[in-house]
């Protein structure tokens, strides 16, 4: 027979992009053969780069984008990723399957839930419901929330969530971290069978299950495993020192199952998610559970000067644990990273403030300086001092815009006509109404749930007469509104079902319960102007849900035009990079954390994310401690700077000793 071989061609200047914008070691790495490959490097050396780059490559040699699978830490990053990926290879950078855990493990469940006992419209708790829900599995489970001795949902919730990352037993978990549930060890497990059911009656799953569940659906379900085997022909993963047992798993099965091809990247001395129940051992041992895999480094730092590169090299070779990386900085000479003490943290706020806006009148941009710290609270007295001087900033930590009270309220709206077998969001909205407790509100609910048809019997005579007499005028108010949500064709139009929610009762509900009712109203009225850009509720909520997701923790305040100052925890930092960069609150006991360096390698873990911290700058460093400190109530008192400043050759850093110096006061009017 004739044949006629269709020719495909690259896109455009891919070669050309490959060859100049790579290393040779780097170009190597991006082009390595197929089958298993790692890539470990420290921070900044392009390893970031070279993924995105063998991701372009690959599809440059004829691999459809829809094939590879591209897993990173973050949202952002993903996103990053994929617009550097749009340069490369135009608009197929849009198939690649690229996101966190989370998200792909929510894209895939949908299309399997029903196997799992779930529908495809399942909806995700965030850690809030899902400490509600713990709550009354706890009570299912005989543990009375009355007594004080008692396990907290937020124990429960934290034994439960690390015994499945890790893949340990419960019984395990909760004799080497919390001593103090040991006794109460079978209640836990029944709470957490209860919890189980629970959710699968709600048809809800928190951020675990799309993880937990996903890999039991590759191991107990072989057409599935061989499905995504076939499916994701290549498998990357970047900043794979952060993986858990449970995400390692899943990677590895799917590469198995489908041609063996698995990239894995990052850098052992960066990981800092142990608490999570990551393990630097899932890259550092990569060789030794893939035997053949090839291993590349990268050993020239294109992101910080020398000066900082020497401190962050000093700094890591205090640790016992790891694999040693070269490190040589590609770029010229800069300041040495500055060390100051200030009298007190208001001081330490000042001072950096004041460098902010010097810095800024030298042209560069406040987006591109960052303020990191160790823990949340260490940004309040900062934060503070910000606003007073009118320095915007973006905060990426703490408490997100998804996680206040009342923009839970208006997606519990969005989610029970969404899924109106959804409990957790009835409960919710159904305790806003006079006269309706929790008894009531789950009295409502077990009529829905009872009924093929919930909405109908949300209207019905019945579930009337199951609401207290006092409560049937706001009822039936709350009725007409759920229906008037449901009218706006809430599918395909999500911002309209939010301003059905603001138009009716719920707004006096925010007068009523909150404190900043003016301000609350506003969020709601932006939130629709966000969902405004989305043709689809359900994939509103989803994503939103998944906003404030665990392991791609980042804030996203819609479109931000405006020049800002990042101020993050250096968890929340990783893998990205300032020009100037501040390190705040250097004092031991804060950062080295105390309660972390209790425990056994708690310090090496420390010194790590100070590694991650310093390595984000690129051409300025400056780490600040206040001398004294006080928390509030109790005496002030002084502090010990950082181990990690002191343990290093002082000649790393230049001190810089602060002077105070008044402007003259002119009381004569001009
Ligand atoms: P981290 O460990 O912090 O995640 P990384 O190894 O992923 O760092 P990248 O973020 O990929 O490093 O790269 C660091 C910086 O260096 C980026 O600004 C990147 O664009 C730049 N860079 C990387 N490789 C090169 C190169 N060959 N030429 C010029 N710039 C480069
Ligand atoms: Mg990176």
């Amino acid at each position: 027979m004739r044949k006629i071989t269709l020719k495909h061609s690259p896109p455009a200047g891919l070669a050309r992009k490959l060859a100049d914008d790579l290393n040779p070691s780097q170009r190597e790495a991006a082009s390595a053969p197929d089958g298993c490959n790692l890539i470990l490097a420290g921070p900044g050396s392009g390893k970031t780069r070279v993924v995105t780059y063998r991701v372009a490559w690959l599809i440059g040699r004829g691999a459809p984008a829809e094939s590879i699978l591209l897993v990173t830490f973050t949202r952002r990053a993903a996103r990053e990723m994929v617009e550097r990926l749009g340069g490369l290879v135009g608009a197929r950078a849009g198939r690649v399957w690229a996101g966190t855990f989370h998200h792909v493990g929510n894209r895939l469940l949908r299309r399997s839930a029903r196997e799992l006992g779930f529908e495809s419209n399942f909806t995700i708790l965030d850690s809030e419901d899902q400490k509600d829900l713990i709550g009354l599995a706890m009570t299912d489970a005989g543990l009375s929330s009355k007594d004080k001795l008692a396990p907290k949902p937020a124990q429960v919730q934290h034994v439960l969530s690390f015994a499945l990352n890790t893949r340990r037993t419960l019984e395990d978990v909760i004799a080497e971290t919390a001593g103090e549930l040991v006794a109460w060890t079978d209640h836990v497990r029944h709470a957490a069978a209860a919890y189980a059911a629970r959710k699968q009656a709600a048809n809800c799953m928190d951020y675990d299950d799309l993880l937990v569940l996903w890999l039991k659906l590759l191991n107990e379900h072989p057409a599935r495993l061989a499905e995504q085997g076939k499916m994701f022909q290549h498998v990357l993963v970047d900043e794979m020192q952060d993986t858990n047992a449970l995400q390692i798993e899943i990677v590895e099965k799917l590469a198995a199952a489908g041609s063996g091809n698995l990239t894995a990247v990052g850098d052992d001395a960066q990981s800092i998610y142990r608490f999570r129940g990551a393990n630097y051992d899932n890259i550092l041992k990569f060789p030794d559970r893939h035997p053949g895999a090839r291993t590349f480094k990268l050993e020239v730092n294109y992101r910080s000067t020398p000066q900082i590169v020497a401190l962050t090299r000093a700094s890591i070779a205090h640790n016992h644990t790891g694999f040693p990386k070269e490190l040589v900085s590609a770029r010229g000479d800069g300041p040495k990273p500055a060390v100051v003490a200030t009298a007190d943290v208001y001081e330490e706020a000042a001072l950096v403030c004041q460098q902010i806006l010097e810095t800024r009148d030298r042209d560069v941009p406040l987006a591109e300086m960052a303020v990191l710290y160790r823990n949340h609270y260490d940004s309040v007295v900062l934060q503070g001092e910000l606003l007073a001087r009118g320095i915007p900033y973006n905060v990426r930590s703490g408490v997100r815009f998804f996680e206040q009270a009342h923009v839970k309220d208006v997606l519990a709206f969005l989610r029970v006509v969404l899924n109106p077998r959804d409990e957790a969001s009835w409960r919710r909205l159904l305790l806003f109404l006079p006269g309706i407790g929790p008894a009531k509100a789950g009295a409502v609910h077990r009529l829905l749930a009872a009924s093929a048809d919930p909405f109908k019997a949300l209207a019905s005579a019945e579930t009337m007469a199951a609401v207290p007499t006092k409560s049937r005028g706001p009822f039936a108010a709350f009725v007409n509104d759920i229906n008037l949500i449901r009218a706006t064709d809430p599918e395909k139009h999500p911002a309209d079902a939010i301003q059905a929610v603001l138009a009716g009762g719920y707004k006096a509900t925010i007068r009523q319960r909150y404190d900043r009712a003016e301000n609350r109203i506003k969020d709601v009225e932006q939130f629709a102007v966000l969902a405004a850009k989305y043709d689809s509720l359900e994939r509103l909520v989803g994503e939103l849900m998944l906003a404030g997701d665990l392991y791609g923790a980042d804030v996203e305040g819609g479109d931000e035009p405006r020049d800002l100052l990042v101020l993050s925890s250096v968890h929340q930092a990783k893998g990205l990079e300032w020009s100037s960069v501040f390190v705040v609150r250097l004092v031991d006991d804060g950062f080295p954390n105390r309660r972390a360096t209790d425990e056994p390698g708690g310090e090496e873990e420390e010194r790590r994310i100070f590694y991650v911290a310093v390595s984000r700058a690129k051409d300025e460093l400056m780490l600040t401690y206040p001398s004294t400190v006080s928390r509030g109530f109790g005496p002030t008192t002084f502090s010990t700077p950082s181990r990690f400043l002191t343990e290093v050759d002082p000649d790393l850093f230049e001190r810089v000793a602060l002077e105070h110096e008044f402007e003259s006061l002119d009381i004569n009017k001009e």
